[in-house]
C-alpha cells in the first residue's frame, strides 16, 4: 500500500487523485485538507477513512469534528492544521493540490520531513523554487510534477541525459478567447472566460487559461523543475491539447508526449512513477484527428504572457508579484469589481513598483505576497 496525504482534496486535482485511488486498490488515503467545503470533505473521510483531516476556519472544524463523532479521524484547522497534514508520519507522498501561495509552508515542512511531493500547486514553485529544488536536493526527496505539461517534459526526459537538453517546447491551447484582439476581450465576461475549450479545472486556473498568465506560471515552474533558462522554453501554441509537451535535444531531436486530455493521467503517473498503470479512458484516434496545428503565442493581446518572461528574468522576489498580483486580480474579476483587461494591468503595475529582493526567503516571499495585496487594496 501506498500511503498518500492530499492538500486540497474538494478541489479538481483533488478529487480526481482520489479517483485514481477510487480505481487502483493500493493506495492509501492518510490524510486530507480542504479549505471550507466540509459536505464533499465529511463524504471524502467516510469513503477513504484517513485518520486526519484539516479544513481551514476554527468554525468549520468544530462543525466537521461533530459530524464526524462516530469515526476514528482527528480534526485539525488553520495553517497548523495544514502543516499537521503534511507532516504526518505514516505519508509518503504528499499531493499538493492546494490553490495559491498558502502552499509553500506545508510543501517544505512535507520536505523536511522526508516526504514525496506530488506537485500540482504551481504558485510554490514559481515564487520558492531557487529554496524548493536545492532542498528536495538536500533531503532526497522527489518532486514529481502533475500539472500536464509539466509531466509531459518529465515523461519525455525518463531515461534521458538532462545535460543533453536543449530547450522545453511547453504547449499552450492559447485558452477560449485565442485570436482576439484588445478591442474584442474589453468586454468579456466571467462566464466566457470560465470556458476552457479542452480541460475542466478549478476557476482561478481557468481564469489564468483565458489570459495566459496559466502558461507564464507554467514557464517558470517548468524552469526550476527542469533546470531550464527561460530563455530556452518556448511556448507552443497547439489548440487541441493533445500533444501536453516537447523537449528538444543537442542533436536536434524532439520527443513529445501525447494523450487526450485527461488529468488523471499524470496525476497516476506521480503517484506510480517510475510503474505506468492501466487508466481507463478515451484514447488518441490519429485516424479521426486528422492534424494538429501549431501557433506563436499572442503576447500583444495577452500581455500576461509577456509580463511572466520580464518576472523570471528580473528573478528573485518578482515572480512573487506577478503571481500574488494576478492572484488577487482574477478573485476581482471573478468578484466581477474589474475588467479582463485590467488584470494583466495589475500584474504589471505592481511589478513596476516593486523593489526586486534577491534570493528572498520565504518570510521575504510571504511580506512580498502580503505588500502586493496592500497596494492593491489601496488602488482599486
Ligand atoms: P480548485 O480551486 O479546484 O481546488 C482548490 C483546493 O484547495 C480545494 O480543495 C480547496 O478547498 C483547497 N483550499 C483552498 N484554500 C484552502 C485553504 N486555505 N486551506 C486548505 N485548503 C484550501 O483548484 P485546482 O484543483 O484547479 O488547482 C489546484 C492547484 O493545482 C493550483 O495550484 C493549480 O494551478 C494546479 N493545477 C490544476 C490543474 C487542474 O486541472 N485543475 C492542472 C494543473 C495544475 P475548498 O474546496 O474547501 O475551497
Amino acid at each position: 500500500m501506498k500511503k498518500i496525504a492530499i492538500l486540497g482534496s474538494t478541489g479538481s486535482i483533488g478529487t480526481q487523485t482520489l479517483e485514481v485511488a477510487r480505481n487502483n486498490g493500493d493506495l492509501e488515503i492518510t490524510a486530507l485538507a480542504a479549505g471550507s467545503n466540509i459536505d464533499l470533505l465529511e463524504k471524502q473521510i467516510r469513503e477513504f477513512h484517513p485518520s486526519l483531516a484539516a479544513v481551514w476556519t476554527e468554525e468549520k472544524a468544530k462543525e466537521l469534528k461533530t459530524r464526524t463523532a462516530d469515526l476514528d479521524v482527528k480534526i485539525v484547522s488553520g495553517m497548523d492544521g495544514l502543516l499537521e497534514v503534511a507532516v504526518q508520519p505514516e505519508s509518503e507522498i504528499l499531493v499538493t493540490a492546494i490553490v495559491g501561495m498558502i502552499g509553500i509552508r506545508p510543501t517544505i515542512a512535507a520536505m523536511e520531513a522526508g516526504k514525496d511531493i506530488a506537485l500540482a500547486n504551481k504558485e510554490t514553485l514559481v515564487t520558492a523554487g531557487h529554496i524548493i529544488m536545492p532542498l528536495a536536493k538536500e533531503k532526497g526527496v522527489r518532486i514529481l510534477p502533475v500539472d500536464s505539461e509539466h509531466s509531459a517534459i518529465f515523461q519525455c526526459l525518463n531515461g534521458e541525459s538532462r545535460g543533453q537538453l536543449k530547450k522545453i517546447l511547453l504547449t499552450a491551447s492559447g485558452g477560449p478567447f485565442r485570436g482576439k484582439k484588445r478591442e474584442e476581450l474589453k468586454n468579456v465576461q466571467v462566464e466566457d472566460a470560465l470556458k476552457h475549450p479542452n480541460w475542466h479545472m478549478g476557476r482561478k486556473i481557468t481564469i489564468d487559461s483565458a489570459t495566459l498568465v496559466n502558461k507564464g506560471l507554467e514557464m517558470m515552474e517548468a524552469r526550476w523543475l527542469f533546470g531550464v533558462e527561460p530563455e530556452n522554453i518556448q511556448i507552443v501554441v497547439q489548440p487541441k491539447s493533445i500533444i501536453h509537451s516537447m523537449v528538444e535535444f543537442v542533436d536536434g531531436a524532439v520527443i513529445a508526449q501525447l494523450g487526450t486530455p485527461d488529468m488523471k493521467l499524470p496525476i497516476q503517473y506521480a503517484l506510480y512513477y517510475p510503474e505506468r498503470r492501466y487508466l481507463p479512458g478515451d484514447r488518441l484516434d490519429f485516424w479521426t484527428l486528422g492534424q494538429i496545428t501549431f501557433e506563436k503565442p499572442d503576447m500583444e493581446n495577452f500581455p500576461g504572457l509577456r509580463l511572466a518572461f520580464d518576472a523570471a528574468a528580473a528573478g528573485g522576489s518578482l515572480p512573487t508579484v506577478y503571481n500574488a498580483a494576478n492572484e488577487r486580480a482574477v478573485a476581482m474579476f471573478l468578484d466581477r469589481k474589474i475588467g479582463f483587461l485590467e488584470i494583466p494591468e495589475i500584474i504589471q503595475s505592481c511589478m513596476e513598483a516593486h523593489q526586486v529582493i534577491p534570493d528572498p526567503t520565504v518570510d521575504q516571499i510571504l511580506e512580498t505576497e502580503e505588500k502586493t495585496y496592500e497596494m492593491i487594496k489601496g488602488r482599486w
